[in-house]
């Protein structure tokens, strides 16, 4: 005997199950950005606590410029490729300090990058 099923009352059985689905997805989605969003203020954070290098006020124009030509960033994007790592970088005179960079005036992030970094010699 074949009975057959309603396809209304198996779309009202569905229905429910993908809301829950669908939130469930959106849930942990969320969570995981969130996370990532919190991760990376609290980097800033971090930094600021150590002292800005991102202050440039007493750096001149033509400074800020070389810096910019030579791409650098404040986090490298490249793990191993670090201005820690860098054989042009100097490094802080304490904790609380900046490094610096033998090509262009201002601070430097151990963990920045810019297209000119060389490995140790
Ligand atoms: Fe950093 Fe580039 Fe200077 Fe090396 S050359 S310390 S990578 S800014």
């Amino acid at each position: 005997m074949c009975q057959r099923y309603p396809r209304r009352k198996f779309i009202y059985k569905l229905f429910p199950v993908s809301v829950a689905l669908l939130n469930l997805g959106w849930l942990i989605g969320g969570c995981n950005s969130e996370e990532s969003t919190r991760e990376i203020q609290n980097n800033y954070e971090l930094k600021d606590t150590i002292g800005s290098c991102n202050d440039l006020s007493s750096v001149s124009q033509p400074e800020i410029a070389k810096r910019k030509t030579y791409g650098y960033v404040t986090e490298s994007l490249y793990p191993n490729n670090l201005c820690s790592n860098c054989n042009l970088y100097k490094p802080p005179a304490s904790d609380n300090d900046c490094g610096g960079c033998i090509l262009f005036e201002g601070p430097v992030y151990a963990s920045g990058y810019c297209n000119h970094w060389e490995p140790l010699a």
